[in-house]
């Protein structure tokens, strides 16, 4: 199964935790962290959408390693 990934590039804009809170969510100092890492088929177009917003370029899905 693919793997959203979140990377320190990120800026905090909440872009990404407003659009989705089941794969996203804050940390402690206010950046985005990815809250489920498993990308389920149904939600895979939508959170492609989701990483090309991202103004930081943070956010990644991968193939399982
Ligand atoms: S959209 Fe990108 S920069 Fe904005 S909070 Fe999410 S990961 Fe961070």
């Amino acid at each position: 199964m693919e793997k959203l990934r979140v990377s320190d590039a990120c800026i905090g804009c909440g872009l990404c935790v407003a659009q989705n809170e089941k794969y996203f969510e804050f940390n402690d100092e206010g950046f985005s962290k990815v809250k489920q890492e498993d990308v389920e088929e149904n939600d895979k177009e939508e959170l492609l959408n989701i990483v090309e917003s991202c103004p930081a370029q943070a956010i990644t899905i991968e193939e399982e390693k």
